[in-house]
C-alpha cells in the first residue's frame, strides 16, 4: 500500500553499513548492484515507474550513474511483473498489482453464490468499481468487513432496485452503494427525501392509537403529502420538513381525540381549542391537515384554528422596504432587545403577550443559547444566540445583574415590571410588516429551506445557518406554523 510511513531514527550500531542510495543507517532491504538498499530505499525503488536510457517503459528500480534503470540494464532483481495483467508493477498480492488485486475482490464481492459468475445487472457497478482512480482506497474501502458483508447480502438478494437496497441495514455503506449505483445507472434516480419520507411515515402511522385515526393519517400521507411531493419531485427540504411536521402534529391530534373517548369525526371546536392551547405553537399546524380533512368530510367543516390577530399592518411602498429592513435590523436603529422581539415572532411565531413575559430562568446562555417557551427548549444555534447575548449586555440588564435582579427580560420602565405588549407592538410595527411583506414576496415557502427564508428575511447568511441545521429545521417549523396562522387570518402581522 502506499501510505507515507514516517521514518525510524537512524541506528548506526545495529545497522554499520550505511545505504548506497541515501546514506542513511537503516535496515537493508535488498543488495543490489549499486550497494546495499535501505527498506526506505527499497520500497521507493519498486514504486519507481518511467522509461530507461534503453526505452523500456516499466519499472525502474536499479541506478545507473544516478539515474533510474530498468532490471535488465540494472542487473536488479525484484518481482514487479503482476500475473493478472502482465504489467510491471508493485505486486500487492498473490502476484497480482493493486488494480488486478482490487478486481479480485470485485469480482469475488458480486459473484452470485448460486451461478458462480457476476450477474448481468451488476455488470456496470463492477466495472467501474475496478477502474477507479485510486486502486489502493477502493482496496482498503471493499476489504472491510462490514462492506464484504454488505455487498454480499445486496447480490444474494437478485432484484437490483431500491426497494431491495431499503431491505439491507441502513448506514453509510448503504448511502455509498446506492450512490454509485444511481450514478452508474444501476439504478434509476429517486428522489431521497421522498423516499425517507415514506419510510419515516410507515413507521409514524404505528404511533397511531386506533385504527380508524390510522386509516386516516395513512391516506392524509399518501393522497396529501406523497402525491404532492411525487408531482413536484425533486423537492425541497422545506417540503419534506414541513410533511413531516404536519403529519406529527395529526398524528398527536388523533391520539390526544382517542385519550378524550371521541374522533376526529365527532370533534367539536372546544376539542380543537383545548388541544391547541394546552401544547407547543406547532399544534398551530393542524390547520395543514384539517385544510384536507374538511373537504373530504373526515371532521367537521367548521373546525378553525383559532386566530391571533397581531395588530393592523401599515404596509410601505416596496421601495421603502428594503430600506426600513436594513435600518431597522443592522443599522442600530433598533436596540438588542427589540431585535430579540423581532426573532421570537419570527422565528419561533411566539405572540407578544408572552414575549414580554419571558424571565431569565427560561434562558440558558452557554456556548449555545436554549430558551424555554411554552415549555419547549428551543435551541438558538449562532447566529440567532447573539441577540440574546447582546440584551445581556445591555446596560440596563448589567445593572439588574448586579442590584434588583429583575426575572425579566423584556424590562419595563418602573422597576419590577416587564414592557407591556401593545408597547413592543407599536415599536415594531414597521419592521413586522418590512418583514412580512418580504415574506410575501418568497412566493410558495415549501418550496425554500429553512435556511434560505431565515437568511432573506432576517439577513443571516444562509451557510451559517446550514451549519445547524436540525435547530433551524425545528425553528422553522414552529415558524411555518406560526405563518400558516397569520396567512390564514389574512393578518401577517
Ligand atoms: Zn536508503
Ligand atoms: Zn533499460
Ligand atoms: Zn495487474
Amino acid at each position: 500500500m502506499t501510505v507515507a510511513r514516517p521514518k525510524k531514527p537512524e541506528d548506526p550500531v545495529a545497522h554499520p553499513v550505511p545505504c548506497a542510495r541515501c546514506g542513511s543507517h537503516y535496515q537493508v532491504g535488498a543488495f543490489w548492484p549499486d550497494g546495499a538498499v535501505c527498506t526506505y530505499c527499497y520500497r521507493a525503488a519498486i514504486r519507481t515507474q518511467g522509461t530507461c536510457a534503453c526505452g523500456h517503459v516499466g519499472v525502474l528500480p536499479g541506478r545507473i550513474d544516478g539515474s533510474p534503470a530498468c532490471r535488465t540494464c540494472s542487473g536488479v532483481f525484484v518481482n514487479v511483473d503482476c500475473a493478472g495483467c502482465g504489467a510491471e508493477d508493485e505486486i500487492y498480492r498473490h502476484q497480482l498489482c493493486l488494480r488486478c488485486a482490487l478486481a479480485q475482490h470485485v469480482d469475488d464481492a458480486f459473484t452470485n453464490p448460486r451461478t458462480g459468475s457476476v450477474d448481468v445487472a451488476w455488470q456496470p457497478i463492477v466495472q467501474a468499481l475496478k477502474s477507479m482512480n485510486r486502486a489502493n482506497s477502493g482496496l482498503v474501502w471493499i476489504r472491510q468487513a462490514h462492506v464484504q458483508d454488505f455487498l454480499r447480502s445486496m447480490v444474494a438478494n437478485d432484484d437490483a432496485t431500491h426497494a431491495a437496497l431499503d431491505e439491507l441495514p441502513a448506514g453509510a455503506t448503504r448511502n455509498h452503494m446506492r450512490q454509485l449505483l444511481v450514478e452508474h445507472g444501476v439504478l434509476p434516480v429517486r428522489d431521497e427525501l421522498i423516499a425517507t419520507f415514506e419510510s419515516w411515515s410507515s413507521d409514524a402511522l404505528d404511533r397511531l392509537h386506533s385504527p380508524a385515526h390510522r386509516d386516516v393519517i395513512d391516506r392524509y400521507i399518501r393522497w396529501k403529502h406523497l402525491r404532492t411531493m411525487r408531482a413536484r419531485s425533486p423537492i425541497a427540504h422545506g417540503t419534506f420538513l414541513v410533511a413531516k411536521q404536519s403529519t406529527t402534529v395529526a398524528i398527536e391530534w388523533c391520539n390526544w381525540l382517542d385519550a378524550q373517548g371521541t374522533d376526529l369525526g365527532r370533534a367539536g371546536q372546544g376539542d380543537l381549542d383545548r388541544w391547541i392551547s394546552e401544547g407547543p405553537s406547532t399544534r398551530l399546524m393542524v390547520e395543514r391537515f384539517l385544510s384536507w380533512a374538511r373537504p373530504a368530510r373526515l371532521c367537521s367543516s367548521t373546525l378553525t384554528v383559532p386566530r391571533h390577530r397581531r395588530g393592523t399592518a401599515t404596509r410601505l411602498s416596496t421601495a421603502g422596504q428594503a430600506d426600513a429592513l436594513n435600518a431597522a435590523l443592522y443599522s442600530g436603529a433598533l436596540g438588542a432587545r427589540d431585535r430579540l422581539a423581532v426573532v421570537l415572532v419570527l422565528v419561533f411565531g411566539q405572540q407578544m403577550t408572552s414575549i414580554v413575559q419571558l424571565r431569565w430562568e427560561q434562558v440558558t446562555i452557554t456556548d449555545t443559547v436554549t430558551i424555554t417557551l411554552a415549555g419547549l427548549p428551543i435551541h438558538l444555534p449562532p447566529p440567532l444566540d447573539q441577540v440574546v447575548r447582546d440584551v445581556l449586555h445591555e446596560p440596563a440588564h448589567k445593572q439588574t445583574a448586579t442590584h434588583s435582579n429583575s426575572p425579566w427580560v423584556f424590562l419595563g420602565g418602573r422597576a419590577g415590571t416587564h414592557l407591556q405588549p401593545g408597547y413592543l407592538r407599536n415599536r415594531l410595527r414597521p419592521v413586522m410588516s418590512t418583514l412580512s411583506a418580504r415574506l410575501g414576496s418568497l412566493g410558495d415557502l415549501s418550496r425554500h429551506t429553512p435556511a434560505a427564508i431565515l437568511a432573506e428575511t432576517l439577513g443571516y447568511r444562509p451557510e451559517t445557518l446550514e451549519a445547524h441545521a436540525s435547530a433551524v429545521a425545528d425553528n422553522y417549523a414552529r415558524y411555518v406554523a406560526a405563518l400558516d396562522q397569520q396567512a390564514a387570518s389574512g393578518t401577517l402581522f
